[in-house]
């Protein structure tokens, strides 16, 4: 034990069997993700970033070869002084719970978090982007990423989609899930809100009849709404958008991929908000 951790809080664990790497690996399911309220995070930056953002860390878990590293041993005493367990692994045991050869040296589990649809209420310039019952892991992560990239609002999951806290989502976020607000809704209630909402409702579509680049997105609150990757929008969630816009294609493709409709959607209604020069 080195002076910097709260005995007791620390445990050095070196055995699969132990209880507390079982509930860690078991949060790789979403029933046990939503049972412990809990999902895992991996690196050192993004775990740091998680704490500076003020998310709750659960458990630090760290390879036995992070013992000195001074910024490791900082970040172990922020766990224990919020509550938290620090776990110092064998490298097989962190192999075992990121399912990775040569892993990260630190993960972290944090608490789950997720944003109520009444407390977003959007004014201004704010983007927010619907993603209606988003299947695949990388395009939410993605989509999360980006929205993050634009500086826009937030993320509304409406309907069935893939967790935003499983492993696979939260490694193509790039630390941005710690960043981005995501809020759920069913379908009828996001229609429910969306009847309150100020601004622009754009939806996208193959058979959209509007040119994405000929809308005046300036001044004006948007919720930018993205179809199902296979099914694209329903025509309930199409007949509430106050546009129906598509990106024009040329080539055999039939559609884009939804994470790329969704970057190039962004970054046209963020056009004149996004500069070299300033972050906002
Ligand atoms: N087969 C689906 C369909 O018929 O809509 C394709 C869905 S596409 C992979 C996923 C989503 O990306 C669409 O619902 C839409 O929101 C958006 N998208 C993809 N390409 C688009 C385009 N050229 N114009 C407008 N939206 C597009």
């Amino acid at each position: 034990m080195t002076e910097h951790r709260a005995p007791g809080r620390v445990k050095e664990v070196t055995s699969l069997a132990n209880p507390l790497v079982k509930d860690i690996k078991a949060l790789a399911l979403k029933k046990f993700r939503d049972q412990q309220n809990a999902f895992m995070a991996e690196g050192l930056k993004l775990v740091i970033d998680a704490l500076d953002l003020g998310w709750s860390i659960k458990t630090l878990i760290f390879a036995k070869a992070g013992l000195g590293n001074p910024t490791i041993e900082k970040v172990a005493a922020r766990t224990v002084a919020a509550g938290g367990t620090v776990l110092e692994v064998s490298e097989k045991v962190l192999t075992s719970i990121t399912r990775r050869d040569n892993p990260q040296m630190v993960v972290g589990v944090f608490a789950q978090r997720y944003l109520p649809l009444k407390d977003i209420r959007p004014k201004d310039s704010d983007v927010w982007v619907a993603l209606d019952r988003v299947r695949d892991p990388g395009n939410l992560g993605t989509v999360i990423r980006t929205v993050d990239a634009v500086g826009a609002k937030g993320v509304i999951l409406v309907g069935e989609t893939t967790d935003p806290f499983s492993l696979e989502t939260v490694r193509a976020t790039m630390g941005s899930i710690f960043a981005v607000p995501v809020a759920k809704a069913t379908p009828e209630a996001f229609l429910a809100w969306r009847k309150h909402f100020p601004g622009i409702v754009a939806g996208t579509h193959l058979k959209g009849a509007v040119d994405y680049r000929s809308v005046d997105f300036k001044g004006k609150p948007v919720v930018l709404m993205m179809g199902n990757e296979q099914q694209g929008l329903p025509d309930t969630l199409a007949e509430s958008c106050d546009r129906l816009l598509r990106i024009p294609q040329a080539g055999r493709a039939d559609s884009l991929n939804l994470a790329v409709a969704t970057g190039v959607m962004l970054y046209e209604i963020r056009r004149g908000a996004l500069s070299l020069d300033a972050r906002d």
